[in-house]
């Protein structure tokens, strides 16, 4: 079997590791075997961005609530009589926690009997084989993959295939999910598969969903990248309106949905990364009637996204409200706001605001103020040793930040004045090196050169260019002598003794009368 930690340690963000080691931890803690499993593996595997993690324990995660919440996850709905636990894990990281179980299917249309089983048990009840791998996260296996139907193998065959003939039939969601997958990466149903799926489409085997299913496959279209393509694909197939009767696309704002994925790129590209999903479920209903998106609400598992959609226009309303008083009268403060305001409330009020100032100024905080950061004077900063090596740097490049914003500190005078403060103390001097002769008196003479060129351009300046120089020079001497000197006394210190011009002379002298002897004209004389 193969060891997949590497390649799951590299797929996963930073957030998500940390996701993947606290479920372990507390199933571990529980004495719970975990596996991480289904989309989570796929994606892992095939290289799409995995939107969220699923887990499976061996035994009941309903009992885990109280350690995950202990652990700063937010509980985001139950689904008691399956025992599957939804999850919002630190860092913003979408979990689910299913129990490890076998699903008997007794009559279509009729929830499965459940009962516990083993990991390998759990897979084959599964809607692919592509769905139907698990990543073991236990001690002594953690990073084996299993893979009991060859999902890998379908992942890199780009297939989607069901497990057996009568995928469809148990359970007609599977038809969504095979239009919502092969829509979304590209795929293409495996023959047979698409022999089965036609099949069931004509024998109206959707009919038998399950308000559950429903309920599902609604709250997925919320996570897609590209929403607007896999809804279309599911009305061409006829499944849209068994989402909800009079779903069509029709009844979507486009320009909206459109508009609002463009901006999410924009704020990923920038280093955010908001959730989009309530403002998605906004925009996919916006023309349904209050009835139809009242009854889509009730059927989605997770409470607290249903939640986040009913109360995303009225909290737009509030930052819109706060952006046009006096929170926002400056760039500074606006930046400040908009830094500190909901990501996801930013990214919707960026599509929907209506207001032309606080548009123009959720448009500055993406662009033109972006810019402002270039204007940052390092060269002033790193004369007065103010560098990210200091622990107050990030307070006061943004002070200066915010200053550059509301159009301050345009002169350099202005930007000394407001640093030279904030400088820190020159280093102390460096201890005095122990020198030869020859370095010392390089040393020696080195302070010298700077005081006379000091004097002499005070000389030159007394008659001139007064101020903007007169700031700096104070400082100037400093940095020459504790910045750059603090090493050059060391150089001639190792190097020169050795090389020194003296110590030369003294080896050829030395050296000189051993060649002469062999003056061949003593030995010559010896002979005589
Ligand atoms: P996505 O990337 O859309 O989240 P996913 O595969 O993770 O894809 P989920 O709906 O989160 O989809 O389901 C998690 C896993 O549960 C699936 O990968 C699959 O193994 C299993 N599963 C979900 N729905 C079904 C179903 N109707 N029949 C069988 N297995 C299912």
């Amino acid at each position: 079997m193969a060891d997949y930690i590497y390649t799951m340690e590299l797929r996963l963000t930073p957030n998500q590791q940390k996701g993947v080691t606290l479920v372990q931890d507390v199933a571990r803690n529980a004495g719970m075997n975990v596996y991480l499993t289904g989309g989570a593996v796929r994606d892992i595997i095939s290289g799409f961005p995995i939107r969220d993690l699923d887990f499976t324990v061996q035994g009941n995660p309903l009992k885990l609530q109280k350690e995950f919440e202990r652990s700063g996850a937010i509980i985001g709905g139950t689904e008691d009589d399956l025992k599957v636990l939804y999850l919002t894990l630190p860092g913003g990281v979408r979990a689910e926690i299913s129990p490890a179980r076998t699903e008997k299917y007794e009559k279509t249309g009729k929830p499965p009997v459940i009962a516990p089983a083993t990991i390998i048990e759990d897979l084959r009840r599964r809607d692919f084989t592509v769905n139907a791998m698990a990543l073991s996260l236990n001690p002594g296996s953690r990073g084996l993959l299993l893979d009991p139907f060859n999902g890998a193998a379908d992942v890199e065959a780009k297939l989607v295939r069901v497990l057996h003939n009568y995928a469809f039939v148990e359970d007609p969601s599977r038809l969504i999910r095979a239009s919502r997958f092969a829509a979304r990466f590209h795929w293409v149903l495996e023959e047979r598969t698409q022999a089965r799926y036609e099949s069931a489409k004509e024998n109206n085997y959707i009919e038998y969903i399950t308000n559950r299913a429903i309920g599902n496959e609604i709250e997925q279209l919320a996570y897609e990248d590209d929403p607007l393509n896999v809804v279309r694909v599911l009305e061409k197939e006829g499944w849209l309106k068994v989402l909800s009767p009079h779903w069509t696309t029709a009844k979507i704002d486009t320009n909206g949905l459109s508009e609002l994925m463009r901006t999410r790129q924009q704020m990923n590209e920038l280093g955010y990364a908001p959730d989009p999903a309530a403002a998605v479920l906004h925009f996919l209903t916006a023309k349904l009637s209050d009835k139809e998106v009242s009854d889509i609400r009730k059927l989605i598992p997770r409470k607290d996204l249903v939640e986040a959609w009913r109360d995303i226009s009225d909290h737009a309303k509030e930052l819109a409200k706060r952006l046009s008083g006096k929170e926002a009268a400056t760039p500074s403060r606006t930046w400040k706001l908009l830094s500190n305001a909901r990501q996801d409330m930013v990214l919707f009020l960026a599509v929907t605001a209506r207001q032309q100032a606080v548009e123009q100024k959720i448009k500055n905080f993406f662009t033109k103020w972006r810019e402002v950061q270039q204007k940052i004077p390092l060269p002033e900063m790193t004369e007065l040793l103010i560098t990210p090596q200091l622990p107050e740097y990030p307070k006061i490049a943004e002070e200066v930040f915010m200053l550059l914003l509301d159009g301050k500190l345009r002169s350099r005078t202005e930007r000394l004045n407001f640093l030279k403060p904030l400088a820190p103390p020159p280093p102390p001097p460096p201890p005095p090196p122990r020198r030869g002769r020859a370095a010392k008196a390089a040393v020696q003479a080195q302070p010298q050169a700077p005081l006379a060129a000091a004097a002499k351009k005070g000389k030159g300046k007394d008659k001139g260019q007064a101020a903007p120089v007169a700031v700096p020079p104070a400082k100037a001497p400093e940095k020459t002598k504790t910045v750059v000197p603090a090493k050059a006394p060391e150089k001639p210190k190792a190097e020169k003794p050795k090389s020194s011009p003296t110590k030369l002379k003294t080896a050829q002298k030395k050296k000189a009368p051993a060649k002469k002897p062999s003056s061949k004209p003593k030995k010559k004389s010896k002979k005589h």
